[in-house]
């Protein structure tokens, strides 16, 4: 299949190949044998998202170590410090969020992403998305946030500041991985999943329960 499908575009230019699949298994399949970049040659497997089909869905950046040996996205350190956020939130991949990345095979080493990559893997976040209809998405970090906003777009300036597109809302906020680096992220990052929570009692669910957000 050829990528012609700008980055960040969802609902509007051509459909792709991918977006015949009915439902999430089947995207998963056709995902699963993807070889449109390098990175499948050097990973374990594709780990293609977790979760049920729900208005609110996080996207990360692309699987690590443990996320390549269990095929499942966030099951690390960073993976159980962002279960705790969601659950503190009111939130839960078993019950109503959807967890996806930008890439769906680890990067060696876990380095970021590279620019062609992201592109040749777009057709598949793209494609899930258009599956899932989200109404809110979380994105963590400056390659989900590059990835869906703009390629240029800083983590720091954009955090904490809701980007309406394609009838979607988009909370960029800092990676987890981030929050186990620097601790003084974790404020600012806890204020965004509060906004989350706001506009998902908006949009969603006015009687979401989260005990800290009244
Ligand atoms: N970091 C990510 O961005 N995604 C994962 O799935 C795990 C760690």
């Amino acid at each position: 299949m050829s990528v012609d499908v700008e980055l960040g575009q969802i609902f509007t230019g051509p459909e792709t190949e991918l977006d015949s699949c009915a439902n999430l298994d089947q995207l998963a399949g056709v995902v699963k044998a993807c070889n449109r970049c390098k990175l499948r040659a050097g990973c374990t497997q594709v780990v293609f998202g977790d979760g049920v089909p729900s208005p609110l869905m996080l996207i990360g950046e692309g699987p690590g170590a443990d996320e390549d040996r269990l095929g499942r996205p966030f099951v690390g350190k960073a993976g159980q410090l962002l279960d705790r956020i969601l659950e503190v939130s009111g939130f839960d991949r078993a019950r109503n969020c959807y967890i996806a990345n930008v890439v769906k095979c680890r990067p060696p080493g876990n380095r970021i992403p590279e620019p062609v990559e992201r592109l040749a893997c777009w057709p598949n976040l793209r494609a899930q998305i258009r599956i899932i209809r989200p109404k809110i998405v979380v994105l963590l970090g400056a390659t989900a946030l590059q990835a869906l906003v703009h390629p240029q777009a800083r983590i720091t300036r954009s955090r904490g500041q809701w980007v309406e597109k394609e009838g979607i809302w988009f909370m960029p906020t800092y990676h987890p991985a981030a929050l186990l680096r620097d601790p003084n992220l974790k404020k600012p990052c806890w204020e965004d999943f509060k906004n989350v929570v706001r506009k998902y009692r908006e949009l969603v669910d006015p009687n979401h329960v989260c005990e800290y957000v009244k």
